[in-house]
């Protein structure tokens, strides 16, 4: 596995349930360093809640007898508590991991993967790259770009005075426009696609999450927020401040840089060239989440998907950390019967066309 993430450990966690494989992490910072990076006001949109003993383990857990809310009561993390409950998970299970090592190469040879790191080559039958999303920010792609802030830094975060601009008004754009309105700011958050208006279908991945609709409606209420469905077309700077142009001819002036949050692409780093891309610029995977360039090289964590179906959550993407560690067990002649528990704790989908179900009301 590259990366000591979520999908990393978690992966690294249905390995070892397989009999008699030999398995590592290889991370480039500390566990969960994903995590100890996010800014500090950011926090988890999916609740913490233990509800393992009854067969509903804890949406952010990676493993079925953990629960990020037991260990830390708390229900929406902060990502130094969700690193914490990682790095907990990984002492508990003893998965083997080497830190500081960056990979910088991937190379598949004859009949197995030299995997070259700041610490030396690794070599292995099967490479799970698991290095997650959060190096590969995506820029506005607007002239002008540049001026902006990227919603992943801290920059983003600290307190402003005056009016604030974000670009973006999807998850991470309502979260920080809510932040600045609750710090006292005036906030517009200008997108096109108007996000925020999203009400069909019952996937999380699609629509708000209920509290950042419940943040919205209260940032609506005290006058300080608009929301406008118009594309920006440029960023440029001025004496006063920055002007966010936009598509229908208007213009928003703000003295602080404008904030882009404009998402994240699937950061596949030095495996990138390894696999196939779809049409949307995603990773072209099998059934099983493997490459279709490269047999033996997985993915797993968000960038995960599957004709529409999007893996961006832990609770999604933590669904196919058993099906690949099965696949990679079953491949050495290994006894993957174990993994059983996997299903049994409702960690463990074959069958993605089972992922569609809307709610009836
Ligand atoms: C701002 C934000 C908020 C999110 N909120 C939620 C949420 O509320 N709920 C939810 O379920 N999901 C959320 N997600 C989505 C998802 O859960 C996270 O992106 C999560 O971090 C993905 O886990 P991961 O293990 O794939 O990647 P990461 O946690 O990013 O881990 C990847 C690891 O790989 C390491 N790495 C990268 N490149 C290399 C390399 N070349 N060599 C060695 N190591 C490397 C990194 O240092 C890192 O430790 C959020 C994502 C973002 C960006």
């Amino acid at each position: 596995m590259i990366g000591a993430g979520p999908a990393g450990i978690g992966t690294a966690l249905a390995l070892g349930a397989v009999e008699g494989l030999t398995f590592g992490v290889i991370e480039k910072g500390r566990i969960g360093q994903t995590f100890l990076d996010w800014p500090e006001a950011q926090t988890f949109l999916t609740p913490s809640f233990t509800g393992n003993g009854f067969g509903a383990t804890d949406l952010n857990a990676i493993h079925f007898e953990t629960s990020p809310a037991f260990s830390l009561g708390t229900d929406y993390l902060s990502g130094r508590q969700y690193a914490k409950y990682l790095t907990a998970v990984t002492m508990h299970f003893r998965v083997p991991t080497m830190f500081g090592a960056e990979v910088q190469a991937v190379q598949r040879n004859a009949d197995e993967f030299e995997v070259h790191s700041t610490r030396g080559i690794v070599r292995a039958r099967t490479v799970v790259w698991a290095g997650g999303e959060f190096g590969h920010p995506l820029s506005p792609g607007i002239p002008g770009a540049a001026r902006c802030v990227h919603s992943r830094s801290a920059a983003a975060w600290v307190r402003r005075d005056g009016d604030v601009v974000v670009i973006g008004g999807y998850e991470s754009g309502i979260d920080l426009a809510c932040h600045h309105v609750e710090q006292g700011a005036t906030v517009t958050v200008v997108d096109g696609e108007h996000p925020w208006d999203a009400h069909q279908g019952s996937d999380p991945s699609f629509r708000l999450a209920p509290r950042s609709r419940m943040r919205l409606k209260r940032a609506l209420e005290t006058g300080r927020l608009t929301l406008v469905a118009e594309r920006a077309v440029s960023v440029e700077a001025g004496d006063a401040g920055f002007a966010v142009r936009l598509g229908g001819g208007g213009t928003f002036s703000t003295p602080t840089v404008p904030i882009a949050a404009t998402g994240f692409g699937p950061g596949l780093g030095p495996v990138a060239q390894l696999f196939a891309t779809r049409p949307d610029g995603w990773p072209e995977l099998d059934t099983d989440d493997q490459s279709t360039l490269t047999p033996g090289l997985f993915l797993s964590g968000p960038a995960i998907r599957h004709g529409g179906q999007k893996f961006c959550f832990v609770y999604k993407f933590r669904q196919r950390f058993a099906h690949v560690a099965r696949l990679i067990g079953e491949q050495a002649g290994k006894d993957t019967g174990a993994l059983q528990a996997w299903r049994k704790a409702g960690m463990l989908t074959e069958d993605l066309s089972c992922c569609g179900v809307e709610c009836a009301c």
